[in-house]
């Protein structure tokens, strides 16, 4: 079989790269294992403009955002699901402090931080004494129903092989690459932390990172909005279930679910809802991050038909339709890539020997 690219990796990376390559009308095949707790079936979806404690404006968030928001939209037609939606944050202040704090974001005109007018708007369902406010715009994109259906398409297609992707039996010469019986122009890895473990591109600065999520349901609690207390608590789109996290370890033994994070967020929900929630799922999983918070896009720079889309860390569902674009358009149309986000900044690095 002879294909212009080989993806390794259904995530959301993989997912916006065969897209674009699509709409290119390149030829290619995806392999990816289904594996459950892959750091893109654990996520919540959001796409915030802030991060942090001092609501931090994340990097590119006037470019990504919008990008990202047409761009699930758009996919979202064409697969006829409802991919992405806006629900902005409702967070309720910890503490004094914290309430100060976001007050003087406001004064600042952080053009994403705002009052909320009806303070006492949200007394039936939660307690809060320091008061609330609003962060505008967030969308959700609804990666549990985009994955699954985009997969779908790519299997009605014949281009999704469903089963272990093996590095031993990948052959790599000047011209192409060949993979049992597949030959191809590139490969293309998009298969998030395995990619630690890859011979080609096990020396990027990677930096895995484990967050834990409870899965909940409450059922009179209206999904218009997010709700933020020190943990996110986000709308899924099954009526009644919610999303609670996450935490943000670098250092942990393994990517179980802990007895731990479990007896704290269920005491924190308690402490927080004044209405009836019972725990239906305990989730874990492991974020592809890198040392320098920027993902890892484009082409090994003595192998130059393996590439990689990767390193999306906390934020897979803003990054990856913006850089799946921009290595779609570097491979068709030869554009650069982003330097911040190219993989050329570790050209010494890479250059070491392949081991
Ligand atoms: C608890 C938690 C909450 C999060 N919340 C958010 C959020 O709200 N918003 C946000 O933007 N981001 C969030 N993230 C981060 C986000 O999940 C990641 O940035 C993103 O999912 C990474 O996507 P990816 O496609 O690059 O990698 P992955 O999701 O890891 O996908 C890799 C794919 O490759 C496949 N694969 C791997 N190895 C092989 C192999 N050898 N053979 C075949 N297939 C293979 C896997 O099965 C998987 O399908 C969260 C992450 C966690 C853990």
């Amino acid at each position: 079989m002879q294909v212009d690219y080989l993806i390794i990796g259904q995530g959301i990376s993989g997912t916006w790269l065969s897209y674009y390559l699509q709409k290119e009308g390149k030829s290619f095949l995806v392999i990816d294992n289904n594996s459950t707790n892959s750091s893109s079936k654990i996520a919540a979806g959001i796409i915030n403009p802030v991060t942090g404690r001092r609501h931090v404006e994340v990097w590119m968030a006037e470019e990504i955002l919008p990008y990202a928001w047409h761009a699930y939209h758009q996919i979202g037609i064409e697969l006829n699901i409802p991919a992405i939606s806006q629900k902005n944050i409702i967070e309720f202040f910890p503490s004094p402090q914290m309430r100060v704090s976001f007050l003087q974001r406001i004064e600042e005109k952080n053009q994403y931080v705002h009052s909320y007018p009806e303070q006492n708007h949200f007394n039936s369902f939660f307690k809060y004494d320091f008061g609330c406010g609003e962060i505008k715009p967030v969308y959700i994109a609804h990666i549990e129903t985009l994955l699954p259906a985009w997969r779908q398409q790519l299997i009605i297609k014949k281009l999704l092989l469903e089963e272990e992707f093996e590095i031993n039996d990948l052959e790599v010469f000047p011209d192409n690459i060949i993979y049992k019986n597949i030959s191809a122009s590139a490969i293309i890895f998009c298969d998030g932390n395995s990619s630690t473990n890859n011979p080609y591109f096990n020396l990027l600065p990677f930096a895995p990172n484990k967050g834990e999520v409870l899965i909940v349901e409450i059922p009179d609690l209206p999904q218009t909005t997010i709700y933020k207390k020190g943990m996110m608590l986000v709308p899924l789109a099954t009526p009644g279930l919610w999303w609670v996290g996450s935490t943000y370890a670098w250092k942990f033994e393994n990517a179980e679910p802990t007895t731990e994070f479990r007896e704290k967020t269920e005491s924190l929900l308690k402490d927080w809802l004044k209405i009836p929630f019972s725990i239906v799922a305990h989730l874990s999983g492991v974020r592809p991050a890198t040392l320098e918070r920027r993902p890892f896009v484009g082409f090994h720079p003595l192998h130059t038909n393996i590439g990689i889309l990767n390193g999306m860390g906390t934020k897979g569902c803003s990054l990856a339709p913006f850089f799946a674009k921009q290595l779609a358009d570097h491979l068709c149309y030869n554009k650069i890539l982003n330097p911040e986000a190219d993989i050329k900044r570790f050209q010494k690095i890479l250059s070491r020997k392949v081991s």
